[in-house]
């Protein structure tokens, strides 16, 4: 048996995108994760997981006393392997104050002068891959679906969370999920509202987001006014159970895709100023990106710029609604009228 501590403090999409390699891990052993406390939330009743110790390094854990009082902590638990799935220095030199003898992660990485195994990333590698290969140490870019999958598991307080958000669904209708937020503003797609319009008769509207996207749902509500409006009502784990029960998931390049594909629901991913190709792009079994890929500029950042720095925002702008609407009733069991 081998003990092991997967380091993950990035964003929560990365900690969705992680489970895989923690489902791996899980086959030699236990495994504890080092999360932030939205990432542990996500975890909740996770199989692979043992124990989810919440380093709050913005907040209560912050600074160097922060670093020194978890790695005290870590230390007891005496861990064979720490992964180091978010590479900072600061996560680096936690596992190495932790007193873990192996400490692996990407040979690219901030922190890989405290790693004792660095391996090398592939480019235009799916993300969930490139972690799970801190576990097998052999990069590969085949690997089957099924194990590449991510996978989150709401339990009973998130399915009643959706079932009280749920009772006034119109009753038979197949949901679909609208997921028009994401930090950063290059890369919300602008047409949500036109696309519930156009499914509006036919499905259940519903939108997934965070208190911050309360304005964004505010437009969608406006043209569709029978959508129910979720965000800033659930949490991630319940988000994650709403796209579960959905036919279909229609998202920016942002955390709800990740949640779609833990759930395996099928989405449709509208890509602006970044591409699949970074190694972000939907894993649901039935899965399409709309891209504007005639574009030069495009992609001009990894992450998506707050605003474009060409100023005319063609990547998110010529991307129209019909053309999000076709590949959705591609990936609907209910026809093409
Ligand atoms: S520069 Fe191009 S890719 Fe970047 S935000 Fe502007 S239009 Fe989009």
């Amino acid at each position: 048996m081998t003990a092991s501590l997967v380091i993950q403090t990035s964003f929560l999409g990365d900690m969705v995108l992680t489970t895989p390699l923690l489902a791996y891990l899980a086959d030699a052993g236990p495994v504890d994760v080092v999360s932030t406390p939205a990432g542990a939330a996500l975890l909740a009743n996770h199989p692979a997981v043992r124990r989810t110790i919440v380093y709050d390094k913005r907040g209560r854990d912050r600074g160097a006393l922060g670093v020194m009082r978890m790695a005290s902590h870590l230390r007891e638990a005496r861990y064979d392997s720490a992964y180091l799935a978010q590479g900072s220095m600061r996560s680096g030199a936690l596992a190495l104050a932790a007193g873990i003898r192996e400490r692996v992660g990407f040979a690219s990485s901030a922190g890989r002068w405290f790693y004792t195994t660095r391996v090398p990333p592939i480019e235009n590698m799916h993300h969930a891959a490139r972690l799970l290969a801190l576990g097998t140490r052999a990069p590969e870019r085949t690997v089957d679906p099924d194990t590449l999958r991510p996978r989150l598991y709401p339990g009973a307080p998130e399915r009643s969370a959706v079932d009280a958000l749920l009772a006034t669904a119109r009753p038979g209708a197949p949901i679909i999920a609208l997921a028009p937020g994401s930090v950063w503003a290059t890369k919300r797609w602008p047409y949500f509202a036109d696309l519930a319009r156009a499914f509006a008769n036919e499905a259940q509207i519903a939108i997934v987001g965070a208190e911050a996207d309360r304005a964004l749902a505010a437009e969608i509500t406006a043209t569709a006014p029978d959508a129910i409006d979720a965000t800033g009502r659930l949490s991630l784990l319940a988000s994650a159970e709403l796209i579960r029960r959905a036919a279909l998931l229609v998202t920016n390049d942002s955390a709800p895709q990740h949640l779609a594909s833990a759930m395996n629901t099928p989405t449709v991913a509208v890509f602006g100023p970044t591409v699949p190709e970074f190694g972000f792009g939907p894993l649901a079994s039935r899965s399409a990106v709309a891209g504007h890929d005639a574009l030069a500029c495009r992609p001009c950042d990894r992450h998506g710029p707050q605003r474009c720095p060409l100023g005319h925002w063609r990547c998110m702008r010529e991307i129209t609604p019909d053309a999000v609407a076709s590949l959705a009733r591609q990936l609907l069991s209910f026809g093409t009228s």
